[in-house]
């Protein structure tokens, strides 16, 4: 996990013009970026949602890297008590940004004092230790930016989501931004690879770009071992099949969700904890990391009875598609 963490360190572009991909996102940020500099203001606060892996961290860093502040971080499920996020909220400076990853798994109470940091940069504090001498102290905060995470911005309160004054949603890459990262992380790490195989491992991505790095990484293994470290299409492709990964990034899970319902529940409609069950998975893994890659590609819809499998899908799984027709 260490391990992983550091290399997702070294492979995370700095600037926005590094950041691949996210064009409209990236525009739209540069505008704001450049108006808070001129104005000599922290930039507004701002809700970055999606699947994991599509680069909600790596912005965060990018915009406090631009407004040349520093940037602190911690996760919603971490701020146990209000007073956890007082004390990292006292410790920010001028410009810097906080950023808050799964935003939407605050506490309520946590919630409320990022209501005033946010709106008005004040800390409310209650001070003493019983109901005759309980009083409210109100802190300044300096100017900051607050940029939070999120895979499900349905889950977030209005009031929070409300005093975001940028929300956007990161989209899937194309296979022609996974093919500029992948290519990115091959010099990064220096490594020879070809160019079809660049685009063999940006296939099989499914759109996210923190997959191409990881499979980057376990086909480099193998290149190291049979192929003097350069990978090419061949090693590409058999150390992808030996992963487990087919040619359209779908892994184990995939397989095993979209047989599941085919088999056990006849394609569908079939409820998400009933599907989840009977295959010995989370459902929020399900609904945050599988079904939205598969929702996108077509293979599943999801309808008020349920999740259900779609003719594209037995197609790929090479099964015979028999609707039930009563
Ligand atoms: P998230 O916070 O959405 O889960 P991250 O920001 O941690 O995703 O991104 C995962 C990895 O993918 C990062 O380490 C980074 O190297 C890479 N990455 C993400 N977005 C981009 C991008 N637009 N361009 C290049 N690399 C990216």
């Amino acid at each position: 996990m260490q391990e992983n963490d550091s290399i997702e360190t070294t492979l995370r572009p700095a600037s926005l013009d590094e950041y691949i991909g996210q064009k409209d996102l990236k525009e739209n940020l540069k505008v704001f970026i450049n108006a808070a500099k001129q104005r000599n203001e922290a930039l507004d606060h701002v809700l970055l949602y999606g699947p994991p892996g599509l680069g909600k961290t790596t912005l965060a860093y990018i915009l406090a890297n631009e407004m040349h502040g520093n940037l602190k971080t911690t996760s919603g499920p971490s701020i146990e008590k209000s007073g956890d996020l007082a004390a990292i909220l006292s410790t920010l400076e001028p410009g810097d940004v906080l950023f808050i990853d799964e935003i939407h798994r605050l506490a309520k109470q946590v919630e409320e004092v990022l209501y005033p940091a946010m709106e008005d940069y004040c800390l409310d504090i209650i001070v003493g230790k019983d109901s005759a001498t309980t009083h409210n102290i109100r802190l300044s905060l300096p100017p900051f930016t607050l940029v939070g995470a999120t895979t499900r911005a349905g889950d977030l309160s209005a009031p929070l989501r409300d005093r975001f004054g940028i929300v956007n949603q990161l989209e899937y890459y194309d296979l022609d931004e996974l093919s500029q990262i992948v290519a990115r992380t091959s010099r990064v790490m220096n490594t020879k690879i070809e160019e079809r195989a660049i685009k063999e491992i940006a296939l099989r991505s499914r759109g996210t770009p923190r997959i191409a790095n990881r499979l980057f990484r376990r086909v480099r293994d193998f290149a190291q071992v049979y192929n003097n470290g350069i990978i090419s299409l061949e090693i590409a492709q058999d150390a992808l099949d030996k992963l487990k990964v087919d040619h359209l990034g779908l892994d184990n899970v995939d397989h095993k969700y979209l047989r599941g319902i085919i088999e056990r529940f006849k394609g569908g409609p079939v409820g998400l904890e009933a599907i989840a069950s009977s295959i010995g998975e989370e459902p929020m893994t399900l609904e945050d990391v599988y079904e939205p890659y598969l929702l996108q590609i077509g293979f599943i819809n999801r309808t008020p009875r349920g999740r259900v499998v779609t003719p594209k899908a037995y197609e790929h799984l090479k099964i015979e598609y028999q609707p039930d027709l009563f």
